[in-house]
C-alpha cells in the first residue's frame, strides 16, 4: 500500500518504494539480464525457505513509524534462534555481475527490515543476510553484515528523512489537487445537454465504482466529457489515478488540449509515448556505457523529480524532454519514473491492457484507486486480440545459423527442425487447429532454457548480449507466454505460404477482465459501440456495465443519407456497378459541388471505380489514396480538401482516412460509401466466425457485420463535425435496406431510399 492516507496526515509508504526513492543510485542499465521470470522468482524464495530450519519464519509483515511516516512490508525470513534476518533475491548469471547500484538497494531492503525487526522484539543488535539465489544452478551465495541496533536506527532515519520532505510535498500536493478538481469550473459557459448526459453517466459510473460503455456521437465532446467529471471524482473516490488511453496518437493530443482547456491547478498530467519517439540517442543502448542519458541517471533523477512536480506545465512529451535535457536524464525512463507521481496519465492502450503493461501492473502491485477511461473504445477488441496472439516464423531462426555457439546447436536445429516439419506435414496453405503441437511447445522450451543461460553467460563474460539473439529470445518467450494461456479463446494456425505457426487469439475477455476488476471505475466510449453487448461479452466486462446511447447533438436535417437499393458492391457484382456508381457520385457533385470522399472496399475496387470516373468525367478533379503513404503523403491528401475547394478523394474504407479525419465546413460536404465494410470472407474470417460462433454465438456478426458496419459509421461521421455542418451521406448498396443493418446505423439518421 502507498500513496494513501491511513489517517489524516499519514503517509504510508511500502518498504520497497521507499528503499527505491532514497536509496537507488548510479546509472540505469537496461542490457539484458536474463533475469528470472515471476513464477521462477516465486519457486526460489520457496526453495530458500525450504531449506532453512525450524525456527525461520517466511513472509514475516512488519512495519514502523518515523514522524508522519508509516513504512510496511514483509521481510523474506526471520531466523529466530540465530537472530538473523534475510533478503531474498534470485538471479541468473555470476553473482559479481549484479550492478552495485541493485546490491545496494538490496541491502537497503534487508536494513530497514532488519530496524523495523529489532525494534518490534527490542533487539540490540542482529545479523543482515542477502541471500543470492541462483535460479539455474540453485546455488546460494550468503552475504552477512553484523548490525547494532543504533546503526540501523540511524540508517532507517536517514532513508526516512529523505522521504519524508517529498512524501509531505505530496501530501500537500493531493489535497491541493483535490479542493482544486472540487471547484474546477467547466472551460465553457456551460456544457450541452449531450455533452452533460455524457459527462454524468461516467461521474455516476466513477462515484458507483462501475464500467461503463458509452455511446456518444460525434460532436458530444467526449474527451472534455470524461475528464471533467473524474477531476470532480478524485475526492470523493479517493482516486490515486486516472488512465486516459488511447488507440492513437491523436487521441492522446486531444486528450492533453483538453486537459490544459481545463487548466486545472495543481493536476499533474503525464504522457506516455513510445521509447522510439522520446529516444535522445537512438544509436545508443540503455546503460551509463553507452548513452550518457543513462549514466549517473539515478544520481540525477531526484533533482529532475523535484523540477518535474514543481513545474506548473504537463509532463507532456516536450516539457519533458526540455526538463531531462536541463537535468541530463533520458526523457523516456523520467516518464516511466513519473508514473508513481502523476495523477492523470495519458497513453497508448497497451500500458494498460497488454500481457506486460506497466500502469496494471504499479497498479496492482501498488494498490492503486484508479479510474481508466479507454477512448475510441471500438478499436480495444481487435488491439486486445493482437496483445494476446504471437507468431513464429522460419525466417526469424536462419539469421543465427551460421554464427550460433555450438552449445545451443542442438536445441536451435531441434526447435527450427519441428517448427519446419510441422508446416510441412500439412495438406493446406493455410489450417487451424485447437491445439498447440507438443513437439513444438517442448522443443521451445527447452530452446528458451538453453537460449536463456547462454545468454547469462554471455552477459558475464562480455557485459552484454548479441542484440539479434536477443530479438530472437524475446520472440519465444513471447510465444511460450502466450501459449501458457491458450485455451478455447485461441486456435493455432500453420500458415505454409508465410512460412510461419500463429497462436491466434480470438476473444479477449479472460485476458482483460482482472484489467477492469483492478480498476475503481472504467468507462469506455466511442461514437461507435453498437451492439454494446458484443463489446461487453468481447471485452469481458463485468455483468453489471451500465450502458449508455447518448444522443447526437445534430439534427437529422443536417445530413441526408441516401440508401441505394438498386445497386450491390458484392464482389460478383462490382463490374456492373461501376457505371451507376460513378454516375451517382458526379450528379452530386454538380447538384453541388465541394468536397466528398469516395469509401470502397479494397485497392483494388477503389483503382476500378476511381478510372471509371476520371475517364466519364475528367473535369471533376479527383484524387486517391494510394497502398502504404508516408505522413507526408498523407497531409498532401488531406490538404486538398480546402473550405470552398471541389473535388473528390477516393480511399478504402477502415484505411487511414476512415477515423480521426475532422474536415469541418466546408472542408467535406460528402461521402459515398460504396460498401458495407464487411471483412473480406478468407478462411482466417471463417475460423473466427466458427470459434466466435462457439464461444459466444452469433458468430458472423461479431466477425463480419458489426465491424463492417462500424466502420460504415466511422466513415460517415466524417461528413458532419459541428452545428454548422450541412452535408449528404451515400450508403450505396442494397443491402442497407435490410433490418439487421439498420438497426445498426445511428438512430437520428433519416434514411431515405433512392
Ligand atoms: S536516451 Fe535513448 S538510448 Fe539513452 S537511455 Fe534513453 S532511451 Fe536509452
Amino acid at each position: 500500500v502507498e500513496n494513501h492516507f491511513v489517517t489524516a496526515g499519514v503517509y504510508t509508504v511500502a518498504v520497497r518504494t521507499l528503499c527505491e526513492f532514497a536509496a537507488k543510485r548510479g546509472d540505469l542499465d537496461l542490457r539484458f539480464t536474463p533475469s528470472p521470470s515471476a513464477q521462477e522468482g516465486i519457486e526460489g524464495h520457496l526453495a530458500v525457505a525450504a531449506s532453512r530450519t525450524d525456527h525461520y519464519a517466511s513472509e514475516v509483515s512488519l512495519s514502523g513509524t518515523y514522524q508522519t511516516l508509516l513504512v510496511r512490508g514483509r521481510a523474506d525470513g526471520y531466523n529466530k534462534a540465530l537472530k538473523r534476518i534475510e533478503e531474498v533475491k534470485t538471479h541468473r548469471g555470476r553473482v559479481e555481475k549484479i550492478p552495485a547500484n541493485h546490491t545496494a538497494l538490496h541491502w537497503a531492503q534487508a536494513k530497514v527490515y532488519a530496524w523495523l525487526l529489532c525494534e518490534r522484539d527490542e533487539l540490540t543488535s542482529i545479523e543482515v543476510a542477502l541471500v543470492y539465489f541462483n535460479v539455474d544452478s540453485r546455488e546460494q551465495t550468503l552475504l552477512l553484515e553484523q548490525h547494532s541496533a543504533q546503526d540501523l536506527r540511524e540508517f532507517f532515519t536517514s532513508i526516512c528523512n529523505a522521504f519524508i520532505e517529498w512524501a509531505q510535498q505530496e501530501a500537500a500536493h493531493r489535497s491541493a489537487r483535490n479542493q482544486a478538481c472540487a471547484t474546477l469550473p467547466f472551460p465553457f459557459e456551460q456544457l450541452h445537454a449531450e455533452q452533460r448526459v455524457f459527462a454524468q453517466s461516467v461521474y455516476r459510473a466513477a462515484t458507483g465504482q462501475r464500467c461503463l460503455v458509452a455511446q456518444a456521437p460525434t460532436g458530444v465532446g467526449k474527451t472534455l466529457g470524461s475528464l471533467f467529471p473524474l477531476l470532480k471524482a478524485f475526492e470523493k473516490q479517493a482516486l490515486d489515478k486516472v488512465f486516459y488511453l488511447t488507440a492513437k496518437t491523436s487521441g492522446r493530443a486531444m486528450a492533453l488540449d483538453a486537459l490544459y482547456l481545463l487548466s486545472a491547478k495543481h493536476l499533474r498530467t503525464l504522457e506516455l509515448v513510445a521509447r522510439d519517439k522520446a529516444c535522445e540517442h537512438p544509436d545508443k543502448e540503455c546503460h551509463g556505457d553507452s548513452c550518457p542519458l543513462a549514466k549517473g541517471f539515478y544520481d540525477r533523477l531526484p533533482a529532475a523529480r523535484a523540477s518535474a512536480s514543481a513545474s506548473t506545465l504537463p509532463w507532456s512529451k516536450e516539457t519533458l524532454r526540455t526538463l531531462a535535457m536541463e537535468h541530463q536524464v533520458c526523457p523516456y525512463y523520467l516518464s516511466h519514473e513519473l508514473v508513481r507521481w502523476a495523477d492523470i496519465i495519458v497513453g497508448d492502450y497497451n500500458y494498460y491492457f497488454d500481457l506486460s503493461a506497466m500502469l496494471y501492473a504499479q497498479t496492482v502491485n501498488n494498490n492503486w484507486r484508479v479510474s481508466v477511461l479507454v477512448d475510441e473504445a471500438h478499436n480495444l477488441v481487435d488491439r486486445s486480440r493482437a496483445m494476446y496472439s504471437a507468431q513464429l516464423e522460419v525466417a526469424s531462426f536462419l539469421p543465427h545459423k551460421q554464427t550460433l555457439p555450438k552449445r545451443l546447436k542442438k536445441d536451435f536445429d531441434r526447435a527450427l527442425r519441428v517448427l519446419r516439419r510441422i508446416l510441412k506435414e500439412q495438406t493446406q496453405a493455410y489450417e487451424a487447429a485447437n491445439e498447440i503441437p507438443d513437439a513444438l511447445s517442448n522443443a521451445i522450451d527447452t530452446l528458451i532454457a538453453t537460449l536463456g543461460k547462454e545468454l547469462a553467460d554471455e552477459h558475464d563474460q562480455l557485459g552484454s548480449t548479441r542484440p539479434g539473439l536477443q530479438q530472437l529470445f524475446f520472440e519465444l518467450l513471447h510465444f511460450q507466454k502466450i501459449s501458457l494461456l491458450f485455451d478455447t479463446h485461441f486456435f493455432f494456425e500453420f500458415d505454409q505460404a508465410n512460412a510461419c505457426v500463429r497462436i491466434r487469439n480470438v476473444l479477449p475477455a479472460p485476458m482483460l477482465k482482472p484489467r477492469f476488476e483492478s480498476a475503481d471505475s472504467v468507462a469506455l466510449f466511442s461514437a461507435t459501440l453498437n451492439p454494446a453487448s458484443a463489446y461487453v461479452k468481447n471485452l469481458g466486462l463485468p455483468d453489471n456495465t451500465v450502458v449508455v446511447d447518448v444522443d447526437s447533438p445534430f439534427s437529422s436535417e443536417q445530413l441526408q443519407v441516401n440508401v441505394m437499393r438498386n445497386i450491390s458492391t458484392r464482389y460478383k457484382d462490382r463490374q456492373a456497378s461501376l457505371q451507376l456508381l460513378t454516375q451517382t457520385m458526379a450528379q452530386q457533385f454538380h447538384a453541388r459541388p465541394g468536397n466528398y470522399l469516395a469509401f470502397l472496399s479494397s485497392f483494388d475496387y477503389l483503382s476500378q471505380v476511381y478510372a471509371r470516373f476520371h475517364t466519364e468525367h475528367p473535369n471533376i478533379p479527383c484524387w486517391r489514396q494510394e497502398r502504404a503513404m508516408s505522413e507526408t503523403e498523407r497531409s498532401a491528401f488531406l490538404d486538398r480538401f480546402k473550405a470552398g475547394g471541389q473535388g473528390i478523394g477516393f480511399v478504402v474504407l477502415g484505411g487511414v482516412f476512415s477515423e480521426g479525419v475532422d474536415l469541418p465546413g466546408e472542408r467535406l460536404i460528402g461521402a459515398f460509401i460504396a460498401t458495407l465494410g464487411l471483412p473480406q470472407v478468407n478462411e482466417l474470417n471463417e475460423q473466427m466466425k466458427q470459434r466466435m460462433h462457439n464461444l459466444l454465438g452469433d458468430g458472423y456478426e461479431h466477425v463480419y457485420l458489426y465491424p463492417g458496419i462500424q466502420k460504415v459509421v466511422q466513415a460517415a461521421g466524417r461528413v458532419i463535425r459541428s452545428k454548422e455542418d450541412q452535408g449528404v451521406v451515400y450508403l450505396m448498396d442494397d443491402r442497407f435496406t435490410q433490418a439487421q443493418v439498420r438497426e445498426l446505423l445511428p438512430p437520428w439518421w433519416q434514411l431515405k431510399l433512392v
